[in-house]
């Protein structure tokens, strides 16, 4: 019998550039009402898979909320948000890049040059209770990185979290979604789970495979009641196809 599926949302930064990571912090606040609202409940990654493993099956009326690469907005758009609903998450930091900008590529049109998290940051969201994962220590894509640079890149920063945060690291997200087979080989010796960009709610997949659903496709209040509803695997089937058209033609 197939599980029951589980919405794990991805963010990024939560700011009014319009760019293609971010979401207007209204847009976020209505989001996580709408959720509230449903009876849903925002959680961390591991709380879902610690439900998975004494289960055998996804938390009902849950959906995990994930924000990649730890932009400063999160802390102060998210973090208060959150707190007023009793949610939690699952923040994946780029260890190199803790306190710094996102400047490791050329960002997406719009965003401009945006601060990341600080340590202390950081700190205070794990306080919260929210589960710092590793996302690479300089965020390259893991395709083009060889073997021992990729067991580095993942590692180090997995073991720089252990130990500027004092907690275990379970989780870990391939930058841009892109996996090699060395990373997703250290994503299973090393990890918990680990997360991809595949447009789909998570059902069956392994722990170390899991997919996401990108919130900038899912804006719209609607939109996300659709998806908590199970009333959105079409669309998103959809927009996983067209997006892979358009990689195609990049
Ligand atoms: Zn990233």
């Amino acid at each position: 019998m197939s599980r029951r599926p589980l919405a794990i949302l991805t963010y990024h930064s939560l700011d009014d550039s319009g760019s293609v990571v971010s979401i207007a912090p209204r847009t976020f606040e209505a989001q996580m009402q709408a959720l509230a609202r449903a009876g849903f409940v925002g959680i961390t990654l591991r709380e879902a898979v610690e439900y998975r493993e004494q289960q055998g099956d996804w938390p009902s009326q849950r959906v995990v909320l994930t924000f990649d690469d730890a932009y400063a907005s999160l802390f102060v758009n998210a973090l208060p948000v959150l707190v007023r609903h009793g949610f939690s998450a699952t923040v994946f930091v780029i260890t190199g890049y803790v306190g710094r900008c996102n400047d490791w590529a050329p960002p997406p049109p719009r965003i401009g040059t945006q601060p990341l998290c600080s340590w202390e940051q950081l700190a205070a969201l794990v306080e919260a209770g929210w589960e710092p994962a590793a996302h690479t220590h300089t965020h390259p894509d893991l395709r083009g990185v060889g073997e021992y640079e990729t067991e580095r890149e993942i590692l180090f920063s997995r073991d720089e979290l252990r130990r500027r945060l004092g907690c275990e690291i379970g989780g870990f997200a391939y930058p841009y979604g892109l996996i090699s087979p060395t990373a997703r080989r250290i994503a299973r010796e090393h990890f918990r789970t680990a997360c991809t960009t595949v447009l789909k709610r998570a059902g069956d997949e392994p722990l170390t495979a899991l997919p996401r659903v990108d919130m900038f496709y899912v804006q719209t209040v609607a939109l996300l009641e659709r998806l908590i509803a199970g009333r959105l695997d079409r669309y998103l089937a959809l927009r996983r196809w067209g997006r892979r058209a358009r990689h195609m033609l990049q």
